[in-house]
């Protein structure tokens, strides 16, 4: 299904020019517009999923295909150092665009890498994380 106000059901499906890396049935891999870093690009379904909890787990799981097969490619063109997968999901995670995209983020040693996937990691008691895993483990 396509969503008439998507502007990435557009992108996906070539409606709207995009710089594109990939393209198969699927999906479209396209470069970011506004970069986070030199050769950041986004991996697209040509189907409308607002977010991962809508994805069909059959397109989740190519979308990760994609993005390996990609990031293999571009690595040694690009001569990054690492790459981040990362996925937003919802206005506080960070979500703008309400379709589905996997970002593939390259990192390079050589420059100011603050504020580029980082958080500040706390501390946890032991029997608060004991507890939350109880109340979340699956069966
Ligand atoms: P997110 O914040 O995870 O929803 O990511 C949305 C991403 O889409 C951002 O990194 C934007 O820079 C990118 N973006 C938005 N519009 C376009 C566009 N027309 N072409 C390419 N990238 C876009
Ligand atoms: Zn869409």
């Amino acid at each position: 299904m396509k969503d008439a106000n998507c502007i990435f059901c557009k992108l996906a499906n070539g409606d709207i020019p995009t710089n594109t890396l990939y393209e198969d049935a699927d999906f479209r891999v396209f470069m970011d517009a506004s970069p986070a870093t030199k050769g950041h690009a986004l991996v697209v379904p040509k189907e409308h999923f607002a977010d991962v909890y809508e994805i069909d787990a059959d397109v989740l799981g190519k979308a990760v295909q994609v993005g390996q097969k990609v990031i293999k490619h571009v690595t040694p063109i690009l001569g990054c150092d690492g790459y981040n997968l990362v996925q937003n999901n919802g206005e506080v995670a960070g979500q703008t665009v309400f379709h589905f995209h996997l970002h593939l983020i390259p990192r390079y040693k050589d420059m100011n890498n603050e504020g580029i996937i980082s958080w500040i990691p706390n501390s946890v008691d032991a029997e608060e994380l004991n507890a939350l895993k109880e109340s979340l483990k699956l069966d």
